[in-house]
């Protein structure tokens, strides 16, 4: 099994839980090139004090000015569905080759399209290899959250005091109120998720690939 975590309050969580049972559990970081420097450094932070093992994901061109050179700049503002499918849901399915499963923080509360997520499922990769898809935190709100962050003295992203709700790549990212999530990601857009969570769940009704 593997974990995947953008380093988010939820992935904490789980991290810290899972280090109790699986110190050495791969973690999977979608290495998009596009993330905030404060969210590196909370990374690189959190691998050194929790001893992860940390396996940095890259999307085919490798980084921004390579895939500029490709597609053009400025993907994520034109087509954010393919910048997506490039730098997190291709790697991800082609390093989750590896494992039998991976593990992880979403949870029902954090939009309408996650109020299905199940605690278990089958997730078939492109390959047609079929994987284990496991959300322990699916019925956790976000004070259960805070809670165990507050109990267990667990650090947290820096971003969320300036106001982000939910952290991702900082071209897709903006603040946004606690209450509502996902509202902060893809501004200008409907797209709510980057697409990992949605293939191959075979639950086309929870999200389909026009909310990616
Ligand atoms: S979140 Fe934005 S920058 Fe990151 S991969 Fe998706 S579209 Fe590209």
């Amino acid at each position: 099994m593997a974990i995947a975590t953008s380093f988010g309050s939820s992935g904490l969580v789980l991290l810290h839980l899972l280090r109790t049972i699986e110190p050495n559990i791969p973690v999977l970081f979608l290495d998009t090139g596009f993330h905030f420097p404060e969210t590196l450094a909370f990374k690189e932070r959190m691998q050194g004090a929790w001893d992860l093992k940390v396996v940095e994901l890259r999307g085919e061109h490798g980084s921004p000015e390579r895939q500029a050179e490709a597609y053009g700049p400025h993907l994520h503002s034109r087509d954010p569905d393919k910048c997506c499918r490039i730098n997190k849901v291709a790697p991800l399915q082609e390093a989750l080759e590896e494992f039998d499963g991976w593990i992880s923080g979403i949870r029902r509360e954090q939009s309408p399209l996650r109020v299905r997520t199940p605690i278990l499922e089958a997730q078939l990769l492109p390959s047609g290899n079929e994987i284990l898809k496991v959300h322990p935190l699916a019925t956790w709100t976000r004070a259960d959250v805070d809670d165990y962050v507050a109990t267990h003295d667990i650090p947290t992203h820096p971003l969320l005091e300036q106001g982000f709700a939910s952290i991702g790549c900082a071209p897709c990212t903006i603040a946004a109120p606690i209450d509502d999530e996902r509202a902060g990601r893809w501004p200008g857009f409907s797209k709510t998720e980057c697409g990992i969570h949605s293939f191959g769940t075979g639950d086309a009704g929870r999200e389909t690939e026009a909310d990616q």
